[in-house]
């Protein structure tokens, strides 16, 4: 196997559901696997869930949610963007939940599922302040005629998502959960899948209370915000490793990578690894990347190019050919997180994993 890979722990991210459930209490977990699950695989993740526990799976797209299903997965999944109309046909019978947030895009639907002779189970996305996809909530009353003059779309459930969900004393969150009161009555009979809380929503246990939440960076084991909540545990399921392909002496004075950015202060072991900015390693990180090598912290020697990066291991004299280079993970009594790298390369930790997850090779273990 080629050395820079995406190592994924199952175990972890059913872990991680199993606090979410604890969390959660009566509400119900849906794992959010959108984006390749955050740059893990998403049938693979979607299995462990399902495994874990989850009766259903969150998407962004149909194209994901079809890509899960010609991977074998059959349970119910949620999309967050609903169809676009084109996608239309392709979306209607295929046991999906899609949002919908605008009248024609409703219209499409239903005339999908009229000529495949299905009613389509539909999500209200409501904009409660995030200023994204959705209804206003104002624009309810009128709204839902409309939609009951759809006979093949089934309202099943109603969303939001929250904007400052960390942080409970600012005026917009505050706001939402005040909108999100006062809609509730507004819904319709059998519009009960009612959901609003990601990560930081579900730690921060909102009321309303509602019935369905949707977790996802968490069950990566990773906080939203990137602060480690002092009295919860998660465990981060993804490995970002690369290994030593060509160790080298270099004297004081030599320079290393482009634009000789970094001129040798002393004799260096020098080691190459096949990991570069195409890997996901951020370039903007040239100068301060870290990476663990026999449990023991190193440091990145100049730019980081495409697909190569080195690594001064003066400081590590018994390392070899082959031995692993953790960008992101556990080695002995160090550890990296993609926050570690998402806060030097000034991003958060989801952006990191799913650039990783769009270009690595992923191994999966437990
Ligand atoms: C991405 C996303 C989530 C998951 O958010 P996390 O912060 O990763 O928990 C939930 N709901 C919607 C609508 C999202 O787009």
């Amino acid at each position: 196997m080629y050395p820079t890979q995406a190592v994924i722990d199952r175990q972890a991210l059913k872990d991680n559901l199993s606090f979410f459930r604890q969390q959660l209490g009566d509400t119900q977990p849906v794992p959010i696997v959108k984006s390749d699950a955050y740059g893990h695989g998403a049938a693979e993740a979607t299995r462990a869930f399902a495994a874990a526990g989850a009766r259903q799976c969150a998407v962004f797209r149909v194209d994901e949610a079809l890509s899960l299903r010609e991977a074998g997965v059959d349970i119910p999944l949620w999309v967050l963007l609903g169809a676009l109309p084109h996608e239309a046909d392709r979306a209607v019978g295929q046991r999906l939940t899609l949002a919908v947030w605008s009248l024609e895009q409703a219209r499409a639907l239903h005339d999908a599922a009229l000529r495949h002779h299905t009613v389509q189970d539909i999500h209200l996305a409501l904009d409660t302040g995030l200023g994204r996809l959705g209804f206003l909530p104002a624009d309810l009353p009128r709204l839902l005629p409309q939609l009951a003059a759809l006979p093949a779309l089934r309202i099943t459930g109603a969303f939001s998502h929250m904007a400052c969900a960390g942080q409970p004393d600012h005026p917009t969150t505050r706001q939402q959960l005040r909108e999100l009161d006062a809609l509730l009555p507004l819904l319709p009979p059998g519009c009960t899948q009612v959901h609003a809380y990601a990560t930081a929503a579900i730690l921060e246990h909102y009321k309303p209370i509602l019935p369905f939440a949707r977790p996802g960076i968490g069950l990566y084991g990773l906080w939203p915000d990137g602060v480690q909540h002092p009295t919860h545990t998660l465990t981060p399921a993804l490995t970002f490793k690369s290994a030593i392909v060509s160790l080298k002496r270099l004297p004081a004075g030599a320079a290393i990578s482009y634009g000789s950015s970094v001129v040798l202060s002393r004799d260096s072991l020098v080691a190459i690894a096949p990991v570069g900015y195409a890997s996901g390693l951020p370039r903007i990180l040239s100068r301060q990347c870290q990476a663990l090598v026999r449990g023991r912290r190193v440091s990145a020697l100049g730019t980081i190019c495409m697909d190569m990066t080195m690594f001064d291991l003066t400081d590590v004299p018994d390392a070899a050919i082959d031995d692993d280079i953790i960008l992101i993970g556990r080695q002995g009594h160090e550890e990296i997180t993609a926050w570690d790298l998402a806060h030097t390369a000034q991003t958060n930790a989801y952006e990191i994993l799913c650039h990783i997850g769009m270009t690595q090779p992923r191994t999966y273990i437990n």
